[in-house]
Formats: C-alpha cells, structure tokens, sequence
C-alpha cells in the first residue's frame, strides 16, 4: 500500500542508501545547512569536493561569519547561482549576531533567515534537531510526482501545495532524519530524472506512473521558453607586468560581488569604438587589440555570447575609474578571489598562452 511508502524507503535506505557522505558525518546544523544549500541547483558529486574545502576552510558558523565575502566567493567559485553564496555569508552573520552562533530550532524563525526557504529549514530541522518536518526538494517533488503521477508543473502554486500536502502525508513521526535523507537519496540515485531504475524502487508496486509506464513524463517540465541572447565583450586588458585588469561587480545582478573583467558592449570588431569606450570608462586606450574566438554562457533566463578581447594599456596612460574597485590580477599566482566562471575561462587561456 502507498501508506506503507516511508516504511519501505526506511527499509531500502537501511540496506542500500549512502551513509556515508561527508554531510552525514559529525551532524551540526550547520553543516547540513551548508550542504542543503549547496545541493540546490548542484549533484551530489560535484558538492562533495566543494562542501569538504568549503568545511575544513569554515569548520563552524563563526569562521565563516567573520570570513570577507570575497573569500566565501573564492571557495564557491564554479558553484553558480552566486546569490546562494551571499546569503550564506549573510545568513551565518545572522545567526552569530542574533541567536548566539546557534541555530534556531523553530522554524518559522529558520525560515525567516536569508536563503533558506521552507524545504531547507526542514531539512535542517530534521535531520540536524530530528523534528518532524516535511521537505521538498527537486529530488522529493520528483519522487512524489511519479508516485502519485500528478500532472501540471511543480512551478504552478496549485501542484507545489499538492505536493507539500504529499510530503508531510509520508512524512514519519519515528526515524525523521533517516526518512529525510532517505527519499532525497532515492531521487538521486534510483528514481533519477532520464532513467529511473524502478526494479530497485521500494515504491515500484504502488508507484503510479510505474504502472502506466510513463515515468519520465511527471513531473512535468517548465513551458518551454526561447531563451533571449545577449552579447558582450570581455576586456583582457593587460599592464607593463602583464597583469590583468579585473573590477569588482555591484553587489547584485550577475556575477554580484564577484571579480570580473571589464564588460563592455562593443563586440562587433571595431576597435576605434572600442578604444572610445575604454577612454570613457577607464581613462586608458589599448595598443595591439585582438578579438578572440567568442563562447557561449547560459543563465537560467538568457545566453550570453561572450567575446573576449584583450589588449595592452598604451603606454604612459593610466586607469582612472571612479566609484570601481578594480585590481591588477597576476595569473600565474592567482589569489583567494570569487570569479566567475566564464572570467575563470578566459584568465586561464591567458595563462596557457603567457606560460613561460
Ligand atoms: S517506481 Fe520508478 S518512477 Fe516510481 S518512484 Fe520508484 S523509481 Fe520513481
């Protein structure tokens, strides 16, 4: 019987679910908090090795509550969806600062804290303080979707609240913490998104759509949408030590708080005009201008068609940027900086083809 779903899972999860990743070892809230957030948006395998520099940089909530924000975006450098990153840093000033370095065990005030919404803070809660709290996650609304072969996208107001209402129905009041891990390694590991491997499910006899064969049809998808294309250049502008000049983004928009290259818009291979633009912008003009093979970035909502173009600051001028922080980068001996990963892309040909 579907009613006998988290008995099952508990079973399965006793005999064939990962114990041993490195967030299930020494359990603080804390450092599940860490890894929910990081395994938002992110696999398990490319977390790991990110969460275990991340942890032994940031063992507690202290070191990384008084670590500058630019280090924090160092050690997620790669992740994306840099926002999270932010709010991590907020959340554990947040915590520090008003409840003591500990954190809260209620958790409508766990919800309140920036970046973790209802799923995480009851993953937190769970598996971290074993309350019985519901979760719903990528992986648990996929689960839940097949078994229940719940039609419409998971986006709609209407589904998710279905959902929500399926996942505190199945939710135990024994083993929470167990359950918890339990169905979001399933959804990881059995019931994935392109080939489910139902044979090994402990819910393939009442799963729904099992039965009606059509698995990877539920959850249903976002309505597709084109995605718009924006193009830019990235400017490798170099100095008489061949440093590169990078600039520190606004705290918010793409890329926040991250260092980058110069963005500019000229990419149609006019170097007067791009020449106009970087007297107007840095104060300088470029000698020996090359515009590079250009490469594709994608975002959650546009392409971004990225043209790097380097170029030598000409001789005897000097930058004159107001209200940036900009930096002179050596790439052979890279510093502890957040970058983004197309600017990592290009500052690493740079390096391959300066190589001494
Ligand atoms: S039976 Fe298959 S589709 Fe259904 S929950 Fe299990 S793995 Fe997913």
């Amino acid at each position: 019987m579907i009613e006998d779903f988290s008995q099952q899972l508990l079973s399965w999860f006793d005999q064939h679910g990962r114990h041993d990743l490195p967030w299930q070892k020494q359990i603080t809230p804390y450092r599940v908090w860490v890894s929910e957030i990081m395994l938002q948006q992110t696999q398990v395998t490319t977390v790991i090795p990110y969460y275990e520099k991340f942890i032994q940089r940031f063992p507690e909530i202290e070191s990384l509550a008084t670590a500058p924000l630019d280090e924090v975006l160092h050690y997620w450098s790669g992740l994306g969806y840099y926002a999270r990153a932010r709010n991590l840093h907020k959340c554990a000033q947040m915590v520090v600062n008003e409840f003591n370095s500990e954190f809260p065990d209620n958790i409508e005030q766990m919800i309140a804290l920036p970046g973790i919404g209802r799923s995480t803070a009851g993953a937190i809660q769970s598996i971290a303080h074993n309350q019985r709290h519901p979760i719903l996650d990528g992986n648990v609304k996929r689960v839940l979707a097949r078994l229940y072969a719940i039609e419409g996208w998971p986006g709609i107001k209407k589904i998710e609240n279905k959902l929500w209402q399926l996942a505190d129905f199945h939710t135990p009041h024994e083993r929470v913490a167990d359950y918890t891990q339990a169905i979001m390694d399933l959804g990881a590991t059995v019931c994935t998104r392109s080939k489910p491997r139902c044979q090994h499910c402990p819910g393939s006899v009442d799963c729904k759509a099992h039965r009606l064969g059509t698995e990877t049809t539920f959850p249903e998808k976002k309505p597709k949408k084109i995605l718009p294309v924006r193009k830019t250049a990235l400017l490798v502008v170099t100095n008489k030590k061949g440093e590169v000049l990078l600039e520190k983004r606004p705290p918010t928009g793409i890329w926040g708080g991250l260092w980058s290259l110069p963005e500019c818009d000229h990419d149609n291979g006019d170097t007067q005009l791009l020449n106009h633009w970087c007297r107007d912008n840095l104060g300088i003009q470029l000698d020996n201008i090359k515009y590079k093979p250009g490469f594709r970035h994608t975002f959650s909502h546009y392409h971004l068609d990225i043209t790097p173009v380097s170029g030598q600051i000409r001789n005897n001028h000097s930058l004159r940027v107001e209200e940036k922080e900009t930096f002179w980068y050596n790439v052979h001996q890279p510093d502890a900086r957040g970058l983004a990963t197309p600017v990592t892309q290009v500052l690493n040909e740079l390096k391959q083809e300066t190589k001494t």
